[in-house]
């Protein structure tokens, strides 16, 4: 008799639990996957994918504006927020449709319900205990609502995806992705929106370049971005909310949303009571193997805290599923993991960003700021940035930073370059495809000069 019910127990059906059940089971194993929401997690029922819908869903008004500059009339172009959401949601339980097929077709168990560890080797989920060989917990993160009076006004990005109606007046705290991302949507649909952001800009740890112009550029659009800010509280006022700031002036919303941080979700899954290291934020300490601090306990995704991305989720959970269940020992490689932020205009940025470059380098850079070929006919006052970072000892592409219409494609591509070790003049001797803005990241042949770069 088998020692144990499974050889693999996942808790939690999000992109990395998804992907290491859907292979282990594949490579034979016997697999459970226990979840307490939705299958698809937070990238699918709660993130990346319901708020891309939202952000091609809200740009179209500026796809409208734009067209009347090339000959267009338009008009009567209205949007309804309920159909927009109602066809998101639909979509969402097709795509939660195909994870579940997914998981069953690589004979997976799926038990609905809250899974606890009740020991290290034992799960509890819906009063019954269950065990397995090695147990994965891919549990995510959750949105952070700072303490202050009225908090519990606020939505967070949860409850954002799902508003019956979109607020005419919108107050969003902190100035990270998920924040400037709903800025975008809600602004672009015609809400008054306010960023109130603790710093002196938004996007932190991104390249300041990258900071700055897509600051000035969302400014541009109307957002307004209160900097140096703090909330005081929050009160009801009427059919809104009084959000007043700590020098004591105040503005009315129809809806305070917060985005200051997830956190990981590890409160009360007996973690540590079974032995598992947790760091200071109540992230899993995990090794290279993904392997907690208990031999049998693994961790991939947010609940690890490492990088914070579905693909890197996808990936751990990959390479986890191969070590442990296909005899092929593998280990992520975290350089050059490129990302984007799906603001109006977006962002795309992989590699090292100008500061981190010069802690460790000599660089040159390469800056190009141009008004991309559309907005010439449409007349909209948008331009594009690209940056360039290069060792100027070994001439290797360090970073590559856009801000501009379909940064995230682009720069997806110039990953695959700068997981290569491409250098300068391999982008140089590149021939570009022409008109496009991407062509720019292999035209720019003048460095900033030195006295406004200066050497490290
Ligand atoms: P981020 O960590 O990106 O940003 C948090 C923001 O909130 C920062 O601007 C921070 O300010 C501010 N903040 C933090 N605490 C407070 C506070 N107590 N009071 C006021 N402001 C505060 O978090 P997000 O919630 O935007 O996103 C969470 C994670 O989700 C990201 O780190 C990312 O990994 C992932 N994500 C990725 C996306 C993508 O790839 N496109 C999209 C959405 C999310 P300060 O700068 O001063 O610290």
């Amino acid at each position: 008799m088998a020692r144990f019910d499974y050889d693999l127990i996942t808790i939690g059906a999000g992109s990395g639990g998804v992907r290491a059940s859907r292979l282990a089971g594949r490579y034979g194993a016997k697999v459970a996957v226990i979840e307490e929401s939705r299958y698809g997690g937070t990238c699918v029922m709660r993130g990346c994918v319901p708020k891309k819908l939202l952000v091609i869903g809200s740009h179209f008004a500026q796809h409208f504006e734009d067209a009347v500059g090339f000959g267009w009339t338009i008009q009567g172009a209205t949007h309804d927020w309920g159909a927009m959401i109602s066809a998101k949601n639909k979509e969402l339980d097709r795509l939660e449709g195909i994870y579940k097929r997914l998981l069953r077709d690589a004979n997976v168990s799926l038990i609905d319900g809250r899974g606890v560890i009740a020991d290290p080797h034992t799960v509890e989920v819906n009063g019954q205990r269950m065990t397995a060989e090695k147990i994965l917990v891919a549990v995510g993160g959750w949105p952070v609502v700072p303490e202050f009076p009225g908090h519990e006004h606020v939505i967070s990005s949860n409850e954002a995806l799902d508003l019956p109606t979109r607020p005419k007046r919108i107050v969003i705290i902190g100035g990270g992705y998920i924040a400037v991302e709903f800025a975008g949507v809600f602004a672009a649909l015609g809400s008054v929106v306010t960023l109130i952001i603790r710093s002196g800009q938004i996007l932190r740890g991104f390249d300041q370049d990258v900071r700055s112009t897509l600051a000035e550029e969302i400014e541009k659009d109307g957002i307004k971005i209160r900097r140096d800010c703090r909330i005081r509280s929050v009160e009801k006022a009427g059919a809104g909310y009084s959000v007043m700031f700590d020098l004591g002036d105040e503005i009315i919303a129809d809806c305070v949303m917060v985005a200051t941080g997830r956190a990981p979700n590890t409160a009360t899954l007996g973690l540590k009571e079974a032995g598992v290291t947790l760091n200071t934020k109540g992230a899993v300490k995990v090794d290279e193997w993904n392997r907690s601090s208990v031999e049998s306990i693994f961790a991939v995704g947010d609940v690890t805290d490492r990088i914070n991305l579905t693909p890197v989720a996808i990936n751990e959970g990959r390479v986890f599923a191969e070590t442990f269940f296909n005899k092929n020992p593998l280990t992520l490689d975290y350089t050059n993991v490129a990302s984007a932020v799906f603001s109006q205009p977006p962002v795309g940025v992989v590699g090292f960003t100008e500061e981190e470059a010069r802690a460790k380098h000599k660089v040159r850079l390469f800056i190009s700021r141009f008004k991309p070929m559309k907005h010439t006919l449409s007349g909209r006052d948008e331009r594009t940035m690209m940056k360039l970072i290069v060792d100027r000892a070994t001439d290797k592409v360090l970073g590559c930073h856009m801000v501009g219409d379909d940064a995230p494609e682009i720069i997806q591509g110039l990953a695959v370059a700068l997981k290569c070790g491409a250098t300068k003049a391999q982008f140089d001797a590149t021939v570009g495809i022409h008109p496009t803005a991407a062509e720019e990241f292999v035209t720019m042949r003048d460095p900033v000069p030195e006295k406004e770069a200066p050497e490290a």
